[in-house]
């Protein structure tokens, strides 16, 4: 049987965090597909188009990752996979309350999924992507926490300083 795993998330923009567990989770299952919610809900600075750019630049080299996007409910989207494997980032305790909240609905909807937290790079521990966006908007680079390709986008994003 083919273990394939989703990590879904908003990726706006994909993070060195994010990347970090794309490839534990590379490493651990046959296949991963890194999902971009499109959450109408949220009003996000990239678009799932330019979203789906940035990671599909960034997983090139991982022959067992796919990159796609879902809209509506993730059990639909997981069982459409037919993953049973979620996987997703812990960083602090605080991410904590709303991840376990999570993975229990998700369980609910559908009982045999397992989320699998994965913990990052100490280095990556307080890096997200919404303080990324904040610096960038004001005129800081973002070298150090994201990609070059996604470094280069944000700042044609937010006007180069
Ligand atoms: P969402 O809106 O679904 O939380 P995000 O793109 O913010 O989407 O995050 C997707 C997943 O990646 C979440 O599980 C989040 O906790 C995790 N994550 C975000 N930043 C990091 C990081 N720096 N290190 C590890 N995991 C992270």
């Amino acid at each position: 049987m083919t273990r394939i795993a989703v990590y879904p998330g908003s990726f706006d923009p994909l993070t060195r965090g994010h990347l970090d567990i794309v490839q534990r989770a590379a490493r651990m299952f046959d296949h991963v597909v890194v999902a971009v919610s499109n959450n109408s809900q949220k009003k996000p600075v990239f678009s799932v188009s330019e979203r789906l750019e940035m990671i599909e630049e960034a997983v090139r080299g991982l022959p067992n990752v796919d990159v796609d996007t879902f809209a509506g409910l993730l059990v639909d989207y997981l069982r459409k996979k037919k993953a049973r494997v979620l996987i997703r980032g812990l960083r602090v305790v605080s991410d904590m309350d709303y991840e376990f909240q999570l993975a229990s609905f998700n369980r609910r909807l559908y009982k045999d999924l397992e989320t699998v937290f994965l913990m990052p790079d100490d280095q990556y521990t307080y890096l997200a992507s919404s303080m990324v966006r904040e610096i960038s908007r004001l005129g800081a680079g973002a070298d150090q926490f994201v990609t070059p390709f996604v470094a280069r986008r944000l700042k044609l994003k937010f006007g180069a300083k």
